[in-house]
């Protein structure tokens, strides 16, 4: 089975071994079999210094038709084992999302019931529960009922636009967030407001991982990172949005929290597909020791 794995090279541009191909923008995504096939590309690697070769050992983050996903449940598992992961996270939208979250409390239990017996099904691999929860109130309640918490391997959490409001207030708040961002304007009282609401929300509930921070409302992603190290609370590094991320990942460095890649995949082909993480990764400098779901490859110095 081909495992993938990314090659890391520092120089990016073309690779000077006698094969002159273009590398792109310095990561190719490989399986270890052509890896090994392309024995021009890896002495590249091994001549170029600093170069890293990463390896996948979980997405946490995958949307299926329970949300607006294409793919099933079992769909993403399939795609994950020929990923070679360890796990994958099921993570629909929050009930709370007017259009594309997942239908009630009903569904999320039928999810729960799928994935229990898809364990038994592929014993090989850990799938886990989640959700993509959506703040929905200025004290940061979010919109997954209280009663299935504990019934969840992992909590995500999100700004997302277009979720229905758990109060009168809250509902002027999310409106000023739709405009503000239609208008490209951000005053600083609105940012307060959602700082506090997103910080409010990591101390208040068991999240494992903040989705795509300062991407869909603006937040001051130096504070987030704060109470996220505090609680050990995870920044994602989504794989859905390249550069965008760029500046809350180096805001957030600083703080000292710790991140988790994933591939926020809405197909199944998509799932562990981190090539965008990993740029982001060696375009900032992350330590890899900060990443909590990725491992050196040491297969190649076995081969040796
Ligand atoms: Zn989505
Ligand atoms: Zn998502």
């Amino acid at each position: 089975m081909g495992v993938k794995t990314y090659l890391f090279l520092p120089d990016g541009g073309w690779c000077r071994r006698q094969c002159k191909q273009k590398i792109g923008e310095g990561i190719l995504p490989f399986t270890f079999s052509r890896l090994q096939k392309n024995a021009c590309h890896v002495a590249h690697y091994k001549q170029a210094r600093g170069g890293w070769r990463l390896r996948i050992t979980a997405d946490y983050h995958t949307h299926t038709v329970y949300s607006h996903g294409k793919g099933s449940i079992e769909d993403n598992v399939k795609a994950a084992l020929k990923r070679g992961l360890k796990a994958v996270g099921i993570c629909d939208h929050g009930p709370g999302h007017l259009f594309i979250g997942v239908r009630g409390e009903g569904a999320l239990r039928r999810m729960q019931e799928e994935i229990r017996a898809l364990r038994y099904k592929y014993p090989q691999i850990g799938i886990l529960f989640g959700v993509e929860a959506n703040i929905v109130d200025l004290d940061g309640k979010i919109d997954v009922p209280e009663n299935l918490l504990p019934a969840l391997d992992i909590l995500l959490l999100g700004y997302h636009k277009l979720v229905r409001p758990a109060s009168v207030r809250a509902f002027f708040w999310l409106a000023a967030n739709l405009f503000c961002g239609w208008l490209k304007f951000h005053p600083a009282w609105l940012r307060r407001l959602n700082t506090a609401a997103i910080c409010t929300a990591v101390r208040r509930y068991p999240v494992t991982a903040v989705t795509h921070p300062g991407l869909q409302v603006d937040i001051d992603t130096g504070k987030l990172a704060a109470v996220c190290r505090e609680r050990g609370t995870l920044l994602e590094i989504n794989s859905s949005y390249g550069e965008k991320l760029d500046e809350y990942v180096r805001t957030a460095l600083p703080h000292g929290v710790f991140f988790l890649c994933s591939s926020d995949a809405h197909t199944p082909e998509r799932v562990g597909d981190f090539a965008a993480s990993f740029a982001l990764v060696r375009r900032l400098q992350v330590p890899r020791g900060r990443i909590v779901n990725l491992q050196e490859d040491d297969r190649e110095k076995q081969q040796e």
